[in-house]
């Protein structure tokens, strides 16, 4: 993390869990334990129909409630799908785009790219997922891939557009296994990832942009993981669904910085 330069952020991803009566329980117990002192940004995303729920509970309180996914287009013909303006309406910040279980799903780097435009537009906070498979990892192509995904990802974002991105790196053989990247393999790809942004963008922008790591964080190996100067947060599934887990992982963005 560098506070001094850019936002630390945790961001909780529930994927397909909890439904809107749960979320009201979920968000009670956050709210009595969650730490008084400003020191990072919090996101939830969740399930589109916990979202009322979400919003309604932390209305007077710094956490952030976010979506999944998004569509990229504005209206019509899309059965299912539901658009920024709509998110932006129900009360959301953020969207995930283009995590690793929807791209399984045959979402494309041009969908990814639609879409951050599409929430940029809106006023929402993207949070765009890239990460490698074990089988990239192993063959050694792990950097120009992450750096594919960005450049893919980020075509037409302006310069003035850039820092309201959130990147999140996560290592597809890391989500949902308990087997986390070191904080060393994190650390190499998160300084590669703004490096690509510097290059794409200016030095400005890429010590400006939050990058998180994301990928069987949690309450034990937080610290670790934050400790290391470009890594600005977490994106956080399985540990984000039990409120005391989140809120160490909170307490652990609470360190030291360079
Ligand atoms: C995720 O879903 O984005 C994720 C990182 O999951 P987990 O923390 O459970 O690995």
């Amino acid at each position: 993390m560098n506070r001094k330069y850019r936002k630390t952020v945790i961001a909780g991803n529930w994927k397909m869990n909890k439904t809107p009566s749960e979320t009201k329980e979920f968000m009670t117990q956050l709210k009595s334990i969650m730490p008084k002192g400003r020191w990072c940004d919090v996101a939830l995303c969740v399930p589109a129909v916990c979202i009322p729920a979400a919003v309604r509970a932390m209305r007077e309180t710094r956490v952030g409630i976010g979506a999944e996914n998004c569509n990229a287009n504005a209206s019509g013909a899309y059965t299912g799908e539901i658009a920024t303006n709509m998110l932006v309406d129900a009360g959301c910040k953020y969207v995930i785009i283009g995590h690793s279980e929807r791209r399984a799903m045959g979402e494309t780097d041009a969908d990814v790219n639609a879409k951050v435009l599409a929430a940029l537009e809106a006023g929402l906070t993207p949070i765009m997922c890239c990460g490698e498979s074990l089988e990239q990892r192993e063959s050694g192509i792990t950097e120009e891939w992450i750096a594919m995904q960005i450049k893919l990802g980020l075509a037409g974002v302006s310069e003035e557009k850039i820092r309201k991105v959130i990147i999140a790196y996560e290592p597809i053989w890391a989500i949902g296994t308990g087997r986390t990247a070191t904080p060393e393999q994190a650390e190499e790809v998160c300084e590669g990832i703004r490096a690509v942004v510097r290059k794409l963008y200016s030095s400005k922008n890429a010590r400006a942009i939050s990058i998180l790591y994301g990928g069987s964080m949690n309450e034990k190996n937080a610290y670790e993981l934050l400790a290391q100067p470009d890594i600005d947060g977490g994106l956080i599934g399985g540990a984000s669904l039990v409120p005391e887990k989140f809120v160490q992982i909170i307490e652990a963005a609470n360190q030291p910085t360079v």
